[in-house]
């Protein structure tokens, strides 16, 4: 259904969904530590609540050119809308996702975009706070904004679609300044044009959370040469098997096993079993859902995910 569709923050432990307007968000946190100190900052899943919101924001809305008046062009592919950045700032966020590119293509090793994807340009609408964009995010996107940003991918085979995500700009954090989770949504741009066939939803219908989340943190925090302190602390806990890992929906309310755990089972498949991970993208690349999730439920790696886990595990 695309009339209607409601944004759900994770921790409500609801994945209230009907739509095709599909969003991600993540804490891509630079003081791990604080990850999820701020409810506000938590991730969400989430989407847009009307076409009617995001068609007109497509179509340059009053509003959103009225609250976003600043419009960049990095690329023939990407530009960003702001409330204000400075040319410094916006080089800076052109420069990071552009060089993000080359990385994210030699981790997942594709040959180019899915079939049917007409992602072709992206737009990064900028808040200049947390508060603004609870003011004005909803009312010109029509998504939730009790998280930490949202990726709207919508309808990748239709023509005119426009993929989007949804940020603020944050200055309590270190290096003093950053787009929150710039490069991990970034990353769930890239993953839907590259590895996941179809739109958001389709991808759904196994559980494929551990891959997109956890490709989402794994190449934040390594292309940004970031520890992911919090995940590596949880390593040492050993929570969670692998495929329980790999069971893990949006329906799942705990944040440490989406995110972070996500994270480590995609560093450790990428790490100690690439065929497996080239076979499941295979899968994943040409929608065949089922055929991935038989594959990564016929895996035995128990054994090596926890010598692994305590090989990489840190002490919190
Ligand atoms: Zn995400």
């Amino acid at each position: 259904m695309r009339a209607t569709a409601i944004a759900t923050a994770l921790l409500t432990a609801a994945l209230a969904v009907a739509p095709t307007q599909a969003a991600h968000a993540a804490p891509a946190d630079p003081q791990p530590e604080h990850a999820f100190a701020d409810p506000a900052q938590r991730p969400a899943h989430g989407t847009a609540k009307s076409t009617l919101a995001t068609t007109a924001a497509a179509g340059g809305g009053k509003l959103e050119s009225r609250i976003l008046p600043l419009l960049h062009t990095c690329s023939p592919t990407l530009r960003i809308r702001a409330q204000e950045m400075t040319s410094a700032q916006l080089t800076a966020t052109c420069a990071s996702l552009a060089n993000q590119d080359a990385f994210f293509h030699d981790v997942v090793g594709d040959s180019g975009p899915v079939a049917d994807d007409r992602n072709t340009t992206l737009e990064v609408d900028v808040f200049n706070s947390s508060a603004d964009y609870k003011a004005y995010a909803g009312r010109i996107y029509g998504i939730d904004t009790n998280n930490g940003g949202m990726y709207l991918e919508g309808d990748p085979s239709r023509t005119g679609n426009q993929p989007r995500f949804i940020c603020y700009e944050r200055t309590d954090v270190s290096p003093g300044w950053q787009i929150w989770n710039l490069n991990h949504e970034y990353t769930h741009y890239l993953d839907g044009r590259f590895d996941l066939y179809g739109d958001f939803n389709a991808s759904q219908s196994t559980p494929t959370v551990w891959w997109g989340e956890g490709i989402a943190e794994y190449v934040s925090y390594s292309y940004r040469g970031v520890p992911y302190t919090s995940a590596l602390a949880e390593a040492g806990r050993h929570t969670y098997s692998l495929r329980t890992v790999f069971d893990t929906t949006y329906a799942n309310s705990n944040v440490n096993r989406t995110y972070n755990w996500g994270y480590l089972a995609t560093r450790y498949m990428i790490e100690r079993h690439p065929s497996d991970v080239a076979t499941v993208l295979a899968h994943y690349r040409t929608g065949n859902w089922a055929a991935a999730r038989a594959h990564l439920t016929s895996l035995d790696y128990e054994a090596d995910w926890n010598a692994w886990l305590t090989s990489v595990a840190t002490s919190s």
